[in-house]
């Protein structure tokens, strides 16, 4: 399962899009915790809820501070699932790369998060700025479907913020596709990371339905 997130505002002119969307004053409604839903809800997988994660980085040149960024959305992660991720270091991998399909291509177990441009991933078109999820392969566990590996890619290209600010923001873009990478589909609640886009509601910190949602993906208090 692959999940992508479009950049809906017109950042260049630092002038916020008015935005073709049926729904555009939903973030006027009072959040529901029910807004959450899962990647593939046939398929009720998530990570063993009783082993730490790894994660490894490929900053692609990035500024250190992706790195910084990518820390304190792992932290607001760990705290919504009980998870704990365990830094691994770096890799050259690219989840998503051109040639290859979806997760193949970088090293399985745990999380592999990279920064790279269309070129390298070709769905990272248009106004597609990130990429995240679970696969290829899953472990059938006491009954429950586990992940065993997840990528997210973000474009290196985007105009997105590094500050914690409201708006189209790297750490609202990196706790969307965590919360794909994590199992969670997406939320219809703009209060909600997992919304379906970045825009002028998106905010840099979890919303109650993904809230809800990393609650029930996370890590079992019985390990
Ligand atoms: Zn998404």
């Amino acid at each position: 399962m692959m999940h992508r997130v479009r950049l809906l505002s017109a950042l260049a002119s630092g002038l916020l899009a008015v935005l073709p969307l049926a729904s555009a004053h939903a973030a006027d409604t009072v959040p529901r915790t029910a807004s959450w839903t899962r990647e593939d809800p046939s398929f009720p997988y998530r990570w063993d809820p009783c082993q730490p994660i790894p994660y490894r980085v490929n900053l692609a040149g990035t500024p250190h501070r992706n790195l910084k960024v990518l820390k304190a959305a792992l932290a607001d992660i760990a705290d919504a699932t009980g998870f704990t991720f365990t830094y691994a270091g770096t890799t050259h991998g690219v989840p998503y790369a051109k040639g290859r399909s979806g997760l193949r291509q970088v090293p399985s177990g745990g999380l592999t998060v990279a920064w790279a441009t269309q070129r390298k991933v070709p769905a990272l078109a248009g106004s597609v700025v990130g990429l995240g999820g679970p696969g290829p392969s899953y472990r059938r566990v006491d009954g429950e479907w586990q992940i065993d590996s997840a990528g997210v890619v973000i474009d290196k290209t985007a105009r997105l913020t590094t500050a914690m600010v409201d708006g189209p923001s790297l750490m609202s873009l990196l706790l969307h596709e965590l919360g794909h990478a994590m199992g969670l589909g997406h939320s219809r609640s703009k209060a909600d990371v997992m919304y379906a886009g970045l825009g002028r509601w998106s905010r840099p910190h979890l919303g109650p339905g993904d809230r809800a949602g990393l609650r029930e993906l996370g890590a079992s208090t019985h390990c």
